[in-house]
């Protein structure tokens, strides 16, 4: 089957992913996909999603991505659970190495996603699941009456602090400049909270704890003085953002400023003939399970006209 000209290659297992199986399935194009590093995405390590159409008593993540698995297998997806190890998308059969193999399809649909950033430091790495978070959403339950630190001055530091004032008894966001970038309402919420206070100019310089195996503090670093102190505290979030998943395609698409492959107009189409782009890999915005599954039905609906016109 490796030597076949498939019509289809999705690469990535999220939202994105799966719906564009789905619809090009249904499409009779008989896609393969490949699950990829982690598969299922994102929502693997979430809890409730509440707000997925269609669930109105909520659906865990897993769960979520396991009806969507299932879905896109029923009518027919050929699914490989490897990561991809490097494509080759120019010209009209594009190439996908995975498992050593060689797998050729005239389109290709990217939805390989994004990935939380984290502090990159070794204790970070250590402690992590042990006090040490990127998910407020899904880890916040934990911090019942606890002592935690958010890191980071955008939209995604402040939902995330005022998400954990429902469970911690105080929540101090450290962030590295004397200004947070995120919007005025969002940073308006957080200002006013009485569990909420604010460090500036200030990073996180090591997590404590490993000794004993959890979190049991921060040492902090001026960044104007340099001066460091320690400060005791159960758990940390770094909501400092995310990297679109693009290491293999980099230097075959153009990217944006911030590392997304960019789309032509309003159609998932890259400057790649037949090359796709679905979720949160061309999107730093919206970055929803729901945005991502439209843009991965868009993503199957272009590549089903782009084979449409070549025939
Ligand atoms: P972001 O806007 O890129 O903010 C990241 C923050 O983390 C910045 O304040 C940045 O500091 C800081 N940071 C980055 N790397 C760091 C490091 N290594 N150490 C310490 N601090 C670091 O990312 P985001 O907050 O995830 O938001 C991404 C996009 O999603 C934005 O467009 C945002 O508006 C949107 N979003 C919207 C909502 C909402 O409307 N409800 C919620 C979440 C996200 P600097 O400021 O110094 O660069």
């Amino acid at each position: 089957m490796e030597n076949t000209l498939r019509n289809v290659i999705i690469i990535g297992s999220g939202p994105a992913g799966w719906t564009a199986a789905v619809y090009a399935s249904r499409a009779n194009l008989a896609p393969l996909l490949f699950s990829g590093i982690e598969p299922g995405g994102q929502l693997m390590t979430t809890t409730d999603v509440e707000n997925f159409p269609g669930f109105p008593k909520g659906i865990l993540g897993p769960e979520l991505m396991q009806v969507f698995r299932e879905q896109a297998a029923r009518f027919g997806t050929e699914i490989i659970d490897s990561a991809v190890e490097r494509v080759s998308l120019a010209g009209e059969e594009k190439t996908v190495w995975a498992n050593g193999k060689e797998y050729k399809a005239k389109t290709v649909i990217i939805a390989t996603g994004a990935t939380a950033k984290r502090l990159g430091l070794d204790s970070e790495k250590a402690l992590y699941g042990k006090g040490v978070s990127a998910c407020a959403t899904c880890d916040g339950f934990f911090f019942r009456d606890k002592d935690v630190i958010v890191v980071g001055g955008g939209d995604s530091a402040m939902e995330e602090s005022l998400f954990l004032t429902r469970f911690a008894k105080s929540i101090t966001i450290v962030h590295r400049r004397d200004a947070f970038r995120a919007s005025k309402i969002m940073q308006d919420r957080v200002t006013a909270h009485p569990k909420i206070r604010v460090i500036w100019n200030t990073a996180v310089s090591e997590i404590l704890g490993i000794e004993t195996g959890h979190v049991t503090g921060a040492r902090l670093k001026n960044i104007e003085t340099g001066a460091e102190t320690e400060m005791p505290i159960d758990g940390i979030f770094a909501a400092i953002g995310h990297e679109p998943n693009t290491a293999l395609f980099r230097e075959q698409l153009p990217l944006d400023a911030k590392g997304y492959i960019v789309t032509e107009g309003k159609t998932t189409a890259t400057a790649i003939p037949g090359v796709f782009v679905a979720g949160d890999v061309a999107d730093s915005r919206y970055r929803q399970a729901v945005t991502a599954a439209g843009t991965g039905c868009m993503a199957a609906l272009d590549a089903e006209r782009f084979l449409a016109a070549q025939e």
